[in-house]
């Protein structure tokens, strides 16, 4: 019998999702649901996290596989990239997501951080494998390192056509099968979590300290913004983590 790893926080305002065994670990975390609305629940999930006093680094995400590291400094306007990682304390890390899923990566030896936007694209292009890379660049260390997937959606819902599946074959060949499932319509469906769990195996990270939501944006629309479940208009889960 699976345990339950999330868990929702309820504010005056609305919702929030996280994981306690990740805040255990020592990362201050929250997805906001849908009826925090998405206009200024970054300000407002801040504040609830007590993260609203550090410097919060943003992206402008385009699905690529591009990490910047927020020790280099904050620029005023974001840069464009998929993930962030911090080295120290003191920084608060946002994404923000409708489908694509937001992962959470914590060394709990030396206390570097990181988050990462991985749709089929960025999964594609390696964005997870570049940020555990960063991440591991200066001292942390795989055995040390945990991951928490968030709310995204998954391989229930995932329908994808025919050129995803030739990409995600031409990169990873047979080891592919595993992430496809048939589907009830003529199409494949992705498991993109499966396809990033791969991505944190390849890096070292232990499949015991990968923490899942298993939460699906599609089917819990009660819950959370969905790209495709609200017909491609819609707002976005905001993503905050941080070590104040
Ligand atoms: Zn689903």
């Amino acid at each position: 019998m699976s345990t339950r790893t999330w868990c929702l926080e309820t504010t005056d305002r609305g919702r929030y999702c996280r994981l306690p065994a990740l805040t255990r670990l020592g990362l201050t975390h929250g997805f906001s649901c849908r009826d925090l609305g998405s206009g200024d629940a970054e300000g407002f999930l801040a504040g609830i996290l007590g993260l609203q006093q550090l410097p919060l680094a943003r992206l402008r995400q385009q699905h690529t596989s591009t990490v910047h590291d927020v020790s280099a400094g904050l620029v005023k306007t974001p840069p464009v990239g998929d993930a962030l990682v911090a080295r120290q304390a003191g920084w608060a890390l946002r994404l923000q997501t409708a489908d694509c899923l937001p992962l959470l990566l914590v060394d709990t030896r030396r206390g570097h951080y990181g988050v990462v936007h991985a749709g089929w694209r960025g999964t594609l292009a390696g964005v997870l494998h570049q940020a555990l890379q960063a991440l591991h660049s200066e001292g942390s260390g795989p055995g040390s390192t945990w991951m928490a997937i968030g709310p995204g959606i998954r391989a229930c819902c995932f329908e994808i056509g025919t050129e995803v599946v030739a990409a995600f074959r031409a990169r990873w060949g047979e080891r592919t099968r595993h992430w496809m499932h048939p589907g009830a319509g003529s199409r494949p469906h992705l498991d993109l979590a499966a396809a990033n769990r791969f991505q944190a195996a390849q890096a070292g990270v232990p499949a015991a300290q990968v923490l899942d939501t298993g939460l699906c944006t599609r089917c819990r629309r009660d819950l959370f913004f969905s790209y495709r479940g609200d017909g491609g208009a819609t707002g976005r889960i905001i993503t905050l983590a941080g070590r104040p």
